[in-house]
């Protein structure tokens, strides 16, 4: 099998059709990762580490191991078949030292309750587009296959093969990106991807910094670079909607004029903030509690107003 972390260097080279990569979950029937209805394939890792994250179980590029509380006998199974010794039974759970647990998923697999689960396995891409091929029935001329995470420009090599497979189906093509990738990575891809779901944060640097532990720069430098020399490939810019870390007038103002700067951005969409990420940051051991409120349909209402006058359709 082909390393899934390959450089972009040897980038075109490596994708083939035994690449395998960590992919953390497979959805069908999608009706918002793209156009009409998709196969949605979630890899693991992502770059940036963003407070409000929905899906914290995929921000690390190895599999790892999730905890439901309300699942757990306290039977101490799991304790005792960790070879690292990275578990300890208390009176009310089940503490990980995350830094010693290694992913083995040894713990799963005696849980007498499912209380413990893997997020995250490797598989192969033939593995994968066997899965997707089962929903093609379904996806007339608009849908397809949509690759997502995660960041998908952190398994380079297999986002690749994965698109090449779809594409030599005859299935359409979407990447849901967050834009932090290398720029080979992106050209690489761009001409296999008929669709790129680009996640603009913040397009203030110091808050984007902030909110997300990243700069912007690279984000904003590889969505005018895809735009530039792939005008065929569709951008639909996509914003989560945090209440007071992005939804100043000033923040919707400049995301406007970003997308109205982009020649192929054709749909702007604001999705607003849910906190189901909360209880599975919880589930995963991370101390770091975020809290958000969902922002009221009257607020979405306002900010969708705010992005009107641009030459894209907003959702
Ligand atoms: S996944 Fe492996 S190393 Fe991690 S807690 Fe479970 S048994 Fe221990
Ligand atoms: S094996 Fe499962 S039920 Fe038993 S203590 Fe571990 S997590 Fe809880």
């Amino acid at each position: 099998m082909t390393n899934n972390f390959s450089t972009d260097k040897n980038l075109t080279k490596t994708a083939n059709a035994s690449t395998d990569g960590i992919v953390f979950n497979i959805q069908h029937y999608c009706i918002h990762d793209g156009p009409g209805i998709r196969t949605g394939v979630f890899l693991k890792g992502c770059p940036l580490r963003c407070l409000w994250c929905a899906n914290p179980e995929s921000q690390c590029t190895h599999p790892q191991v999730f905890w439901e509380a309300r699942k757990c006998t306290h039977c101490g199974a799991c304790t005792s078949i960790c070879p690292q010794h990275a578990l300890s039974l208390t009176q009310d759970a089940v503490q990980i030292n995350l830094g010693a647990c290694t992913g083995c998923g040894s713990c799963t697999k005696v849980c007498p309750t499912k209380a413990r689960t893997m997020a995250g396995k490797r598989m192969t891409v033939d593995e994968v587009m066997k899965e997707v091929l089962e929903d093609s029935l379904f996806y007339g001329s608009d849908g397809g296959m949509t690759v997502s995470g995660g960041e998908p420009t952190m398994q380079p090599a297999f986002t690749l093969a994965l698109l090449k497979a779809a594409r030599a189906a005859n299935i359409t093509t979407a990447i849901e990106t967050c834009g932090y990738g290398s720029w080979a990575s992106f050209e690489a891809l761009a001409p296999y991807c008929n669709t790129f779901l680009y996640d603009v944060k913040l397009v203030n640097p110091e808050k984007h910094l902030h909110y997300t532990k990243k700069e912007n720069t690279r984000i904003l430098s590889n969505l005018r670079g895809i735009a530039e020399h792939f005008p065929n490939c569709d951008i639909w810019i996509r914003t989560p909607i945090i209440p007071g870390a992005n939804d100043s007038t000033d923040d919707i103002l400049a995301l406007r004029d970003l997308a109205s700067s982009i020649p192929s951005c054709s749909q702007v969409h604001l999705l607003p903030y849910h906190n189901l990420g909360e209880g599975k940051r919880a589930q995963l051991g991370d101390p770091n509690a975020f809290f958000a409120v969902v922002p009221s349909a009257e607020h979405m209402e306002q900010l969708r107003d705010l992005l009107r006058s641009g030459n894209f359709e907003v959702r």
